[in-house]
């Protein structure tokens, strides 16, 4: 299988100076196409040399639920004016983190907003992380809620990025069937990562046959999220082949559209212009 890894934070502490040894594993492995997102001003920023010194990786610049709080107006300034370089493909990562809330939750519905509204002037897909705690969906009940009213799924979002492109991808998907639907209904791509294996997160084996091929990416959130195998210290790019194995396993005898096809998918998603 051609693998992507749509997204992972080569640009984290833990890789420094290691990342060639570990973009080669991940080539080794088939990974044709690997997202670094920022988290901030700074990892955005490392995410866009990082592109710059390995042409063949993407970068995305925003800012992340946990550091909602963080970002004052100059970063965001910064990051705004990053967006529109042509190594950014994306907007992101942000989103809303009810599970753990590093920074309030005022905080981080006005950052999840401004986001958003880049991502639909950019028209570049915003990358979304969502979680509730354990037995919870208000996480993903609000993300639902405030994609809605930025007007995605609508004239907004289709007037930004056509008819064909994603114009937000679900990372790391966490929630319910329902849930799942109800961003596809919006138009958006769901990224499965090594989460999907975790106690508590069964229904993502339900949510994969759900989705259509051209929406339906891996992932890794190196140097977290470890699938079965890999080091839990430090996932990698080449694990994904974990999880891509894992999602084409719970596709079969469907009757979605079979098969799967990451490059294209990706290549849509990230790499298309409306
Ligand atoms: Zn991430």
């Amino acid at each position: 299988m051609r693998l992507v890894d749509s997204h992972c934070h080569l640009n984290a502490e833990r890789f420094a100076g290691d990342e060639a040894a570990v973009l080669e594993r991940g080539e080794a492995a088939g990974v044709e196409r690997i997202l670094v997102p920022g988290w901030n001003l700074a990892s955005s920023e490392r995410a866009l040399a990082l592109a710059e010194r390995f042409d063949w990786l993407d970068a995305s610049v925003g800012v992340h639920p946990h550091d909602a709080a963080k970002v004052d107006d100059d970063d965001w300034r910064r990051i705004v004016a990053h967006s529109a370089d042509r190594r950014v493909v994306a907007i992101g990562e942000t989103g809303l983190d009810y599970d753990r809330v590093f920074s309030p939750i005022p905080d981080q519905l006005t950052n999840l907003r401004r986001n958003l509204e880049l991502a639909l002037e950019t028209g570049k897909p915003a990358i979304i992380h969502v979680r509730s705690k354990a037995g919870s969906s208000d996480a993903q009940d609000a993300m639902v809620e405030a994609l809605r009213a930025a007007g995605f799924g609508g004239q907004r979002s289709l007037s930004a990025f056509g008819p064909d492109r994603p114009p937000a991808v679900i990372h790391s998907f966490s929630g319910s069937v329902d849930y799942a639907r109800l961003v596809l209904d919006l138009g958006l791509a769901i990224s499965i990562s090594g989460l999907a294996f975790r106690a508590g997160e069964e229904s993502t084996a339900d949510v994969v046959p759900l989705v259509p091929a051209d929406r339906l990416l891996v992932e890794t959130d190196a140097p977290f999220l470890s699938p079965p195998g890999a080091p839990r210290g430090r996932n990698e790019p080449e694990w994904v082949r974990v999880t891509a194995d894992w999602v084409a396993t719970n596709r079969r005898g469907t009757t979605a559209p079979a098969g799967l096809d990451l490059i294209a998918a990706y290549d849509r998603t990230f790499r298309a212009r409306a």
